[in-house]
This record gives C-alpha cells, structure tokens and sequence, in this order.
C-alpha cells in the first residue's frame, strides 16, 4: 500500500493551497481531485476580486492582474442604468445615474462606513478564530485584540457598529438612501450566496464579512483566476506533491479514532496519518467518515449545519455581440447587476424559504462579446426533486430581453445547486459550503467541536469554505488549515 505523510481529499483552490504549505515544509502530499480540471467551484469565476495579501506571502506568489477599467452597472427597467467606476472601496464614482445628488453622497457615505467597519474586522478573517474558554493565552490574547480594535472606532462608529451588525440591510438602506437601483445594488453584495432576504436579520453581518474577507465591496474583477489556480499548481509541482484527478474519496478508514488510510471509488487504498478535506463539513463527516465514528451530539450538530445553496450558475452564448440597451459599449467590461429594489429581492428570496423556483430571479452578470456568465439567485437547492431549466432559461430571458437588443439565444449551460453538488460533491451545492451566519461564523463555524480546522478524529482536519473565514477564493481556509496540522505535528 502506498503511504503518504498528508492526504488532501479534494483539489479546490484551498485544498491546493493547504498542498503548498505543507509540502514547503517537507511533506509528502497527495492531493486526489474527483474532476478533472482542479480548482473546484473557483472555475465558476474567470475573475477574483481579492487574494489575500497574507496568503500570496506565505506562497510566496504573484497573481496577474485584471487591468480593464472596474465598472458595476445596476441595470433598470427605465433604462436608466447606473454605472459606478471603483477604485478600491474608497474611490467609488458614479459615471451615470438617474439617482439625486443628495442619494449619491447618502451612497458613498454607506459604503465608506461599512468599508469602516469591515476593515475592523478584516484582522480577524486572517487567524484560527480564538476559542473562548481555552485559557490559551494566544486565544486570550486573541480575543482581547478583536475587543480593542472594535474599541479604537471610538465611541459613535463603534456603537453604530454594535446598531448595525445585527441588522438586515433593508432598515439600514431605507433609513439612508431614495433611489430603488442603489438600495438593490447594496442588497445584491448583502445577500449573494446566502439563505438571507435584505429583510432578513444578519444581511448587514454578511455584507460585512465578505467585505473584510474579499478586501472589496463590489467584488469586482482584480485577478485571474486562472493564473492563481496555475501559480498554486505550479507550486504543487515544484514541491513534488502528487495529484490524481478523475478520482473519489469514498471513506476514511480510521481505527482508534485516528485516520489510517483513504479507499478512492478505483478501489485503491492509500496509507497516511493525516488527511486534510477540502470537501464541505456535512459531506466530509456523514458521507467520508461515517456516523459509527462520532458521537450522537456530534452528528446532530453536522445535521444541523445549514448548507442549502441558493445560486445557479448560467452561461448563454447569443448569436450576436451583445449590446444593453442606453448603455455605452465601453461599460460592457464591467459586472451587471438586476436586483432592481428590496421588494423585488424579498420576492425572490420568498419563494426560496418554501423550496419554490421564483419566475424573477436576481442576476449577477459579465459579458465576453457574445457570451453572458450569470450568477443567479435565488434558485434553492432541492431535496428530492430538480428544477426545469427550460422554465429557469425562460425566466431570465425574460429579464434580459428587456435590456439586451434583440438577439439570439445559441445554447446556454445552466448548473443548479443541485448539478453543483453532485458534480463537486459538496453538499446543498452551497457558494460558501455552508450559510455564513451569526451561529456558523468564527469559533462557531462550521459547528461547535468541529472549529479552528480541527475534527474529533486525530489527523483530520477541514479547510474548505465550510471553515472559518468561510467562502469565496481567499486560499485562507487553506493556509490555517495546514499551518494547524504543521502546529499538531510539532513542526508548525
Ligand atoms: C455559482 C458560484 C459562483 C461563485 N462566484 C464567486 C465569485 O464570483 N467570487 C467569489 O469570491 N466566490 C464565488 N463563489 C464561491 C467560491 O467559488 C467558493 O466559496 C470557493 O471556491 C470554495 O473553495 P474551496 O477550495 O473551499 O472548495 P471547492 O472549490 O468546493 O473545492 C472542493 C473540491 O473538493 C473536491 N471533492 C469533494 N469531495 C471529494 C472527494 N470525496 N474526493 C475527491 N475530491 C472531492 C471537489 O470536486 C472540489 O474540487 C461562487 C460559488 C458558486 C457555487
């Protein structure tokens, strides 16, 4: 039997780049990748709009930049759309907008005071989340810094701070700013990915969260992703860290509640000591590990653990280029959004919480010559059924139709959270593998006793999105996850 010093289950971008640092540090690591193609749902996303800083260092990597110019248009049905040009989250400009002079500065003081608070906690989205009763001095120290940061706002931000976090991103809107385009642009970043409505308590958390993870309010193209995926996997190779593609995890073996060895769905069974999944938590415990080895408590906290995706993922290619109406050609390298104002997002969100498939749903969009990339939402996950993607394609051409000059639809590829889970095997088919809410964020995520990248099980470890800081393609999960296995082994 083969043996390797760390098995990494999955070749999305975090369990590459949890590879790097282990294998920097002199492991021998095998990565096995069910697809083909490696870098999980990162290939949803021909661009990212951060890497983190700390994470290029510790790979010591430079990722090609998207030098095109960072439009987002709101699109709306009056045809009069709203163009923002960004430049970091402190340079917002409005280039066009039907919006008041008095909603524009309202707008920009919104997101300069959530860029305020999202820096804040921008510190904590780096490290393992503190424990809080460990007595560890490290956790203590931990805690007692997120406190003084939050304290150094100085009184009224910091109050404000405490005001908002809780709150849903419509009161917040609606206390500030007219314009229905700009409330549903705001709205759009709140609630992405998630099983939240811009009613629903928590939107704002999550607004914030992203924010101070993607260091980027509008999530606007910055990277390559593709050049990231290639630099990691490069790095892979440099370091001789082997990966097998085209191949399942099915189970990890463990005997005396310690992890021995992996079984692929070839039948080969390969020997370690540690594993690393980069699958979702859900899935790496009920499915890899089997309920025979955790406790009762323990498995009703996996159960429990909301992981029900919400965004399908569309692309159509037109016949023609494709031209939106009253808007300059020169915009068209930017990311559009339709989200047209709150009441249209509750709809949408509505037919969500009963499992319904809305016929207006929400759009995030790029457009390449004659070919449209969406990310659409809410289109629930479904239990024991699936969608019809004729009635999905329809009802987004519906929308489209009202703003892209007539043209032809060629062929389109729609891939629901339930094609999503299936085909990266990651349960709900969730953006984030799993809600990012107040009881699954930090200490608390994915669940208590499955924190800090740590499992009940010795030598198995978790650092896909389902960890702390969550999803999107940051490589932090990644990083911590094997700097965590380097700490336990004594060489970290
Ligand atoms: C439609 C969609 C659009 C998105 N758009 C954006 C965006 O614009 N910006 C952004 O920042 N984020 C976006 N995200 C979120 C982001 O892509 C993810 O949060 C992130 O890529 C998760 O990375 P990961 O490495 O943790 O997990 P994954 O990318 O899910 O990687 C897990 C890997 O493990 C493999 N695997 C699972 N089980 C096994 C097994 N048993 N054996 C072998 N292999 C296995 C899977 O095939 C997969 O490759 C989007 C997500 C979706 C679904």
């Amino acid at each position: 039997m083969k043996k390797f010093d760390v098995i990494i289950i999955g070749g999305g971008h975090n369990g590459l780049v949890a590879a790097c640092v282990l294998s920097k540090n002199g492991n021998k690591v095998l990565v096995i990748e069910k697809n083909e193609k490696l870098g999980g749902l990162a290939n949803y996303s021909e661009y990212l709009s951060n890497i983190s800083q700390e994470v290029l260092k510790e790979l010591n990597i430079t990722v090609e930049k998207n030098t095109s110019d960072n439009f987002v248009s709101a699109l709306s049905e009056d045809l009069n759309h709203t163009v923002l040009q960004i430049n970091g989250s402190k340079n917002v400009q409005f280039l066009q907008t039907s919006a008041s002079d008095s909603d524009q500065k309202s707008f920009i003081n919104l997101i300069n005071k959530y860029d305020l608070f999202a820096r804040t906690l921008r510190s904590f989205m780096f490290k393992k989340p503190p424990r809080v009763k460990s007595g560890s001095r490290s956790d203590i120290w931990q805690l007692f810094t997120m406190g003084f940061k939050v304290r150094l706002l100085g009184k009224k931000n910091m109050r404000e701070l405490l005001r908002v976090i809780g709150l849903n991103i419509a009161d917040d809107l609606e206390d500030n700013i007219e314009s229905d385009c700009l409330k549903g642009l705001i709205s759009n970043e709140a609630v992405i990915g998630t099983n939240l409505g811009a009613r629903s308590p928590g939107s704002i958390l999550n607004l914030l969260y992203n924010q101070a993870t993607n260091n980027s309010f509008f999530r606007i193209n910055k990277f390559n992703t593709n050049s990231f995926l290639k630099s990691i996997e490069d790095i892979c190779k440099k370091n001789n860290v082997e990966i097998q593609t085209n191949k399942k995890v099915e189970k990890i073996n463990i005997s005396n509640q310690s992890v021995n060895s992996v079984l692929l769905n070839t039948g080969e069974q390969i020997e370690t000591s540690a594993i690393i999944s980069n699958s979702d938590p859900k899935t790496t415990y009920l499915e890899l590990v089997g309920a025979s080895n955790l406790d009762t408590d323990f498995i009703r906290r996996t159960n429990n653990y909301r992981s029900r995706g919400t965004v399908a993922k569309v692309n159509i290619e037109f016949k023609n280029d494709i031209k939106i109406k009253n808007l300059e050609s020169k915009y068209l390298s930017g990311k559009f959004v339709y989200a047209p104002n709150i009441k249209y997002i509750e709809h949408a969100f509505n037919a969500n919480k009963y499992n319904k498939l809305t016929s207006n749903p929400c759009l995030e969009f790029y457009i390449n010559k004659n070919k449209i990339s969406a990310n659409v939402y809410f289109i629930p996950y479904l239990k024991k059924s699936s969608h019809d993607k004729e009635q999905i394609l329809k009802n987004i051409k519906l929308i489209l139709d009202k703003f892209i000059e007539e043209n032809q639809i060629l062929s389109s590829l729609i891939e629901t959270p339930n094609d999503i889970e299936s085909k990266y095997n990651i349960n709900g088919g969730h953006w984030s593998h799993g809600d990012l809410e107040i009881d699954q964020l930090l200490m608390m995520r994915p669940f208590y006793g499955s924190s800090q990248y740590s499992t009940p099980i010795n030598g198995l470890y978790l650092c896909s999105a389902g960890t702390h800081p969550g999803g999107g393609i940051t490589g932090i999960n990644g990083v911590n996850a094997a700097k965590q296995l380097l700490k336990d082994k004594g060489n970290g």
